[in-house]
């Protein structure tokens, strides 16, 4: 038996990437795409401007797009609604008895709501059985913090992080199609985007804390964060200084990335990667056009491990933004809420 999957917002950036790498997944079938009024009633390729590389999937081409309004006839939803639908959409899609796996921003925080990253906090995963929804509702994290802590998970074990200063360089497509207009964005780098600086400095707090009898203690850091829109397509370069709570010279940071082992490796979880961290030695190594698609996109890059003449150690990570930072994470997310048993009644009876 298989689930069957919607997807929430399929028409968009991070909806497309849905659509790639879910429609020949081992577990799940596309059974469902939903979008906005504009797009509801048309065929889907009829509605989509596709931006993907490779084709639109014959499985899904001729689908017909449903509105939000309407609970769709799945099992699970995965969810790139932009966040004030999202606020709306995403309870009742997990009051009607759908597991709901979302991308958006609007419950990140949320006390009861995991903010997962299957390789950094699995145990997270157990907040759901708090949730007075039907289905179970967890998140993802922004595509940059997912980067960020991917990076500090093992230095916060090793060593304890005090303070991060952080800068990001960070694609276009993480503004959703269409985004930034070209005037904007050619030749040219904006240094701002909106709420994405808070968002550094708090995600990372959830997901480094720990799960206690009353819920998620925060992570104790201090960070800083400044973020820029840059001229690329895909992939978010971050450029990393940490303060370490035990003293640690760039050799030992080094060793603790490559001697990082995910904790779920043993589950055997489709969407994860070999591995998670590679470091390269390269000085001009990670860049996006080279190394997005490291581990199809679900890897995450580390360069230019140093010494920081202000902190302790400075190092440049990549991130993929709408497969790591995204869709892929969400789908290994809900890889994850199967393993352990966590997905709807309803989606349980159709476990494979
Ligand atoms: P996007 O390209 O703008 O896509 C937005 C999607 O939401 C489209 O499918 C759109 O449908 C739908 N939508 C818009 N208004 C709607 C409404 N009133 N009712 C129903 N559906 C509506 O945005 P995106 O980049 O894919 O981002 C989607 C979500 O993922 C956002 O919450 C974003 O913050 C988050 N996210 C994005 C990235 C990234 O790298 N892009 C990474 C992590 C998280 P129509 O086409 O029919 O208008």
């Amino acid at each position: 038996m298989r689930y069957r999957v919607g997807i929430l917002g399929a028409t968009g950036a991070v909806g497309q990437k849905f659509v790639e790498v879910l429609h020949d997944h081992p577990w799940f079938d596309i059974t469902a795409l939903v979008a906005s009024e504009r797009s509801a009633g048309k065929r889907y390729r009829d509605a989509v401007n596709w931006i993907g590389t490779s084709i639109i999937p014959p499985s899904v081409e001729d689908m017909i797009v449903q509105s939000v309004d309407d609970i769709p006839d799945c099992d699970i939803v995965f969810s790139g609604l932009v966040a004030d639908v999202a606020t709306e959409v995403e309870p009742r899609m997990a009051e009607a008895g759908l597991a709901v796996i979302s991308n958006a921003k609007s419950f990140r925080m949320h006390p009861l709501v995991p903010l997962l990253i299957p390789e950094v906090n699995p145990e997270h995963v157990q907040l759901v059985r708090c949730q007075t929804w039907c289905g179970p509702l967890v998140t993802n994290p922004n595509c940059s913090t997912v980067g960020l802590v991917c990076a500090l998970r093992p230095l916060h074990d090793a060593f304890g992080v005090e303070a991060v200063h952080v800068t990001t360089m960070q694609a276009l497509s993480g503004a959703g199609y269409p985004g930034v207009s070209s005037l904007d964005s050619l030749a040219n780098v904006v240094p701002f985007i909106s709420g994405e600086e808070d968002k550094l400095a708090s995600e990372p707090l959830k997901l480094l804390g720990r799960l206690g009898e009353g819920g998620i203690e925060p992570a104790r850091m201090a960070i800083s964060a400044h973020c820029n829109r840059v001229p690329v397509l895909e992939g978010h370069l971050e450029c990393i200084s940490v303060k370490l709570r035990t003293r640690a010279d760039a050799n030992a940071v080094r060793e603790a990335f490559e001697t990082f082992v995910s904790p779920v490796k043993s589950l055997g979880l489709p969407t994860e990667p070999e591995h998670l961290l590679h470091v390269m030695d390269k000085d001009h190594f990670p860049q996006p056009r080279r190394h997005v698609m490291l581990e199809r996109g679900m890897g995450v890059a580390i360069g230019r491990i140093r010494p920081c003449e202000v902190l302790d150690v400075k190092f440049v990570v990549l991130v993929h933004n709408t497969l790591r930072g995204a869709a892929g994470g969400a789908v290994l997310n809900a890889e994850l809420l199967h393993s352990k048993g966590l997905l709807s009644h309803r989606a349980l009876s159709k476990a494979p």
